[in-house]
């Protein structure tokens, strides 16, 4: 009884505090604001909602970590498997892009290191995952994003319309307040670019996705964020063919998590609890989409 009699004195004595500094700090403020206001964009972690793939040493399912974004990379396909990132305005600065496309030499040594020349002529652009427009911060964290492991052969219109896009949008939700956790990926064999349809590039190294993926999880900023994801939590998944002939308007292709998992194999969001995920991987957003 004393100990609740100390902790009410308490929160009424903070509370008390916390709102009169906001008086004396900010004057011309509202009173009444959302705490997405409030709450700091900070950088996190980009495996927060788990490792879809289960992601180790394996040659297939290979586990990346750097400081801009996690994958899982397969050396057989010359692509990852997923690439997963935070992003929030705490990433996102003035660096210009780089485009220094190149190998990635942190790969294992056995693993074939794709080139920056291997899709010339190939009629497939040098898709990002992360893309670059994410990691503006530093000049460095943009340079990440043109290592060819964060890159798939990817149809131009998909790429340079869709799933631009969708990437801007992204980048919308940050302005407003969002920190997301974005999990991209790709599966399947075949894609047509704008030399027709091709299954592999480099002879044979690198395979031509056939269907591009991508699950957003919109969080208003703070901390915690697996245990902030509620059943009502948006999360936009999408679905794309790696075709030319593919509409622009990324809304269309929304899809739910759980048939992402169903066709990939993957367990996603894995970090959030089961009752949670059960709600939100059978929902498909209907949401805004600019
Ligand atoms: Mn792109
Ligand atoms: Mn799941």
């Amino acid at each position: 009884m004393k100990n609740l009699y100390r902790s009410l004195l308490m929160a009424f004595t903070l509370g008390f505090a916390a709102s009169c500094s906001v008086e004396d700090v900010e004057p011309n403020q509202p009173l009444s604001h959302t705490s997405t206001d409030s709450a700091t964009a900070t950088q996190d972690s980009h495996l927060t909602m788990g490792n879809p793939s289960g992601a180790n040493t394996s040659y297939s399912n290979y586990l990346l970590s750097k400081p801009q974004y996690a994958m899982s990379y397969n050396s057989y396909r010359g692509t990852p498997n997923w690439v997963s990132w935070h992003l929030s305005s705490a990433w996102v600065g003035s660096a210009p892009r780089q485009d220094d496309f190149r190998a990635d030499t942190s790969l294992p040594s056995a693993f074939y290191r794709v080139q920056s020349t291997d899709y010339t002529g190939s009629g497939f652009d040098r898709g990002h995952n992360c893309p670059s427009a994410d990691r503006t911060l530093t000049t460095t964290d943009n340079s990440a994003t043109f290592l060819m492991s964060n890159i798939i052969p990817q149809a131009g219109p998909n790429n340079q319309q869709t799933w631009a896009n969708l990437e801007n949008y992204c980048r919308t939700l940050i302005s407003a307040g969002n920190e997301l956790y974005i999990i991209m990926g790709s599966y399947g064999k075949g894609g047509t670019g704008s030399n027709g349809y091709a299954e592999t590039l480099a002879a044979g190294k690198i395979t031509v996705p056939n269907r591009i993926w991508k699950v957003i999880v919109v969080l208003p900023n703070g901390s915690g964020d697996a245990s902030r994801v509620t059943s009502s939590t948006r999360v936009i998944a999408v679905n794309t063919p790696n075709t030319t002939s593919i509409s622009s308007t990324w809304g269309t292709y929304r899809t739910t998590v759980d048939a992402i998992e169903a066709a990939t194999g993957y367990d996603l969001l894995s970090n959030v609890s089961a009752s949670v995920q059960s709600t939100i991987e059978a929902r498909v957003d209907s949401g805004p989409t600019q």
